[in-house]
């Protein structure tokens, strides 16, 4: 019931996001609430609850994965900045939220929030994911 769900990969998961690729040490998602044009997460691999969990080799390996992602997001998207932001006292799930903002945007110059929600109808979601895993194949090719 309280499992977690980016373990469980079940419904609360695809409620929330969808997968748009693999990458070597996490999974990356795009958000549905596209409030901040772009806004993913990319959840560890394994179920660690904090980053002193993880060996050196995998904290580097996953900042790698997080630095890409926002990469990739820079690149299609061209935010002012991105912003990183890792929570978890009811997902206790490594994971990143990478929040690309833009000048003159919903909360440049505070805290992202997700209010107000933006959902996307699914051939738009599906232009914006596949738009991201062309830039991250790029990046990684
Ligand atoms: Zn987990």
């Amino acid at each position: 019931m309280d499992a977690c769900f980016y373990c469980e990969k079940d419904e609360r998961l695809d409620k929330l996001m969808i997968r748009i690729t693999v990458l070597p040490w996490s999974i990356v998602y795009l958000n549905r609430n596209q409030n901040h044009k772009g806004r993913c997460i990319v959840a560890f691999r394994e179920h660690r609850t904090e980053y002193f969990q993880l060996s050196p080799e995998e904290n580097a390996g996953f900042f790698a994965d997080v630095s890409l992602t926002a990469k990739a997001l820079t690149n299609v998207f061209k935010p002012g900045k991105i912003n990183y932001a890792t929570f978890g006292d009811l997902v206790p799930h490594a994971h990143f939220h990478i929040v690309p903002k833009y000048p003159d945007g919903l909360q440049w110059g505070k805290f992202f929030g997700d209010e107000p929600k933006l959902f996307l109808d699914e051939d738009e979601y599906r232009e914006r994911i596949q738009q991201i895993k062309a830039e991250l194949d790029r990046l990684l090719s």
